[in-house]
């Protein structure tokens, strides 16, 4: 009988995957991406089913001393809280050792019916010795052997697992370079067969610089993978220097893309000789619109969740309850914030939101920049600021960041209200996206692949003002959906002048276009509002990128 393509699945691999708050699986942007990937997946009843690690000891937990110095804690969490251990068990051979491999499964169920089953891999299982046990316990902690022990787990572990769990599975998509040895194992389950293989693996790509892909020396693949595939065959496949993650998700895949159009791009000149796609992200509409917004869109526009695409009709709702629902949630946001920051932050004033990974590339500072100019800015008409994010454990330059906005909530402490939001994680994104009226975004191109947060800002009514990079060259209407900061990427600029037009930008479009718009001719500000909505949201959601997968990558 022919094999109905329903039964086939999707096997989605991810390093992380952001679920629910108190599932500290996540570190950022690449999980929540991964989390939205399924909500969609559920909600369209896609076959998909998704494989990760279960991370029982989390990322970590932000505490900020008061000179904002970043304090690292651990970030337990107990995963039969949430799911279920299943009895199925595979095993993985990691320094010559055998490795037993559980899984968790969790059910995410749509509203409209799907559900995707995600499985948490799990080596602290008896029998295994105390160090393998902590395998799966820290996202992105530990060492360079730490992290080939992990992604010989969630690859190959995954693969096994998936099969001993009695999926048939279509094709295996990586979520960026940390599952590529799922290839491997393809390889060796298929005869070496690299053509084969390639046909049954998607890669994703996140990454535009050379320095942020995985790479380990063959000396460490040799001690600890062991030759699992000849290594002729691996150099071949993997690089001949260092096993290079990212070089062997290209070459075992038949299908290739980036996350933006400029990422492609981006990616192209790193990897020529590959066809890379674009499939720009997109967030789940239901999950990062705030409740106000879900009422509006529920009274207006009946079925907006399933069909995010139908928010291009935002129009027919009345301009003031757009306005009401905006004030709801920022009223939400600032009662928060000065329920744990004692700031005293109001709701008239213009609230900037500024909130990622702290990682230099970012430039969480870049507004404070020139502090003469910030004042006259804020001379024209007041605002206030809020910042969040973590910085990886290792990134000197991310903590520095964050002591430096501390340094300068100090000196600006009599004119502007500054507050840094401790321990960003998914609860503090939702009310940051919804409450405040711009989302300020100051990536160095072409380092920002694409970014999300400020799609589900628009999902709100919330305003982006933000350098043109990764999405949001795609989102950009100068003065209709928000505002650019510095040159245009076709723009062949120095770094001093990409600098002075950026700073020229920052500042002189708060004083002269943003501040006016939001004091004095709000109507107009609320066009934008809708805008937001009717021209970003419906488009740069996870159900559009859901379906640009399943037809060019999926089928
Ligand atoms: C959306 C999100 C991100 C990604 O934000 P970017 O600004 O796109 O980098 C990171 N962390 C959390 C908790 C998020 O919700």
């Amino acid at each position: 009988m022919e094999k109905s393509l329903l039964k086939q699945k999707i096997a989605y691999f991810s390093m992380e995957i952001a679920l629910s708050n108190d599932v500290h699986t996540f570190s950022g942007g690449l999980g929540v991406l991964a989390g939205d990937t399924i909500r969609s997946s559920a909600d369209l009843n896609i076959p998909l089913v998704a494989v990760t690690l279960v991370s029982r000891k989390g990322y970590f937990r932000q505490e900020l001393a008061p000179d904002g110095r970043q304090i690292e804690d651990l970030d337990q969490w107990e995963p039969a809280q949430f799911m279920q251990q299943l009895p199925e068990e595979v095993t993985v051979q990691i320094q010559g050792r055998n490795v037993r491999v559980k899984a968790w499964e969790y059910n995410v169920k749509s509203p409209m019916g799907g559900t995707v089953p995600v499985y948490f891999l799990d080596t602290d299982v008896d029998g295994n010795i105390s160090e393998d046990r902590e395998i799966t316990s820290f996202l992105y902690g530990g060492d360079e052997r730490y992290r080939i022990k992990q992604e010989i787990v969630l690859g190959i572990g995954g693969v096994r697992m998936l099969e001993k769990l009695g999926f048939e599975v279509r094709k295996y998509h990586m979520n960026e370079g940390h599952s590529s040895f799922l290839a491997l194992e393809l390889l060796r389950k298929n005869g070496m067969d690299i053509d084969k293989v390639r046909n049954m693996c998607v890669f994703t790509t996140h990454t535009p610089v050379e320095a942020g892909h995985d790479k380990f020396s063959y000396d460490l693949v040799k001690e600890v993978l062991g030759e699992f595939v000849p290594f002729n065959i691996l150099r071949s496949l993997g690089g001949q220097d260092k096993l290079n993650m990212t070089l062997l998700a290209l070459n075992l895949s038949n299908y290739i893309n980036g996350v933006a159009k400029r990422h492609k791009i981006v990616s192209k000149e790193m990897f020529p000789s590959y066809e890379i796609h674009a499939i720009t992200n997109g967030v789940h509409s239901y999950t990062w619109t705030c409740e106000s917004f879900r009422r509006l869109y529920d009274k207006y526009i009946p079925g907006w969740a399933h069909e995010p695409e139908l928010l291009v009709r935002v129009d027919i709702i009345p301009d003031d309850e757009i306005w009401q629902a905006h004030f709801e949630a920022k009223r939400k946001l600032i009662d928060y914030v000065n329920s744990i920051a004692n700031m005293n932050m109001d709701y008239y004033t213009l609230t900037i939101g500024f909130a990622r990974r702290a990682t230099e590339y970012k430039r969480h500072t870049l507004l404070f920049s020139d502090l003469e100019r910030l004042r006259k800015v804020n001379r024209r008409g007041k605002i206030q600021l809020i910042f969040s994010g973590k910085a990886h454990p290792k990134d000197y330059g991310g903590k520095m960041l964050i002591k430096q906005i501390f340094e300068y909530k100090e000196i600006l402490k009599d004119e502007i209200k500054i507050v840094y939001l401790e321990n960003y994680d998914i609860d503090i994104a939702y009310r940051l996206v919804s409450g405040v009226d711009v989302w300020l975004n100051t990536p160095l191109p072409p380092l920002e692949a694409s970014g999300t947060s400020g799609m589900k800002a628009a999902h709100n009514g919330v305003l982006n003002f933000s350098v043109l990079d990764g999405w949001w060259i795609e989102g950009w209407i100068e003065g209709v959906t928000g505002w650019a900061i510095g040159p245009e990427p076709g723009e062949n600029v120095s770094t001093e002048e990409r600098r002075i037009r950026e700073l020229d930008d920052l500042y002189g479009k708060l004083e002269y276009t943003i501040i006016p718009l939001y004091y004095k001719r709000k109507s107009e500000w609320i066009r934008m509002m809708k805008n937001s909505i009717g021209k970003i949201a419906s488009h740069f959601n996870s159900h559009r990128m859901v379906y640009r997968y399943v037809v060019e990558a999926y089928l």
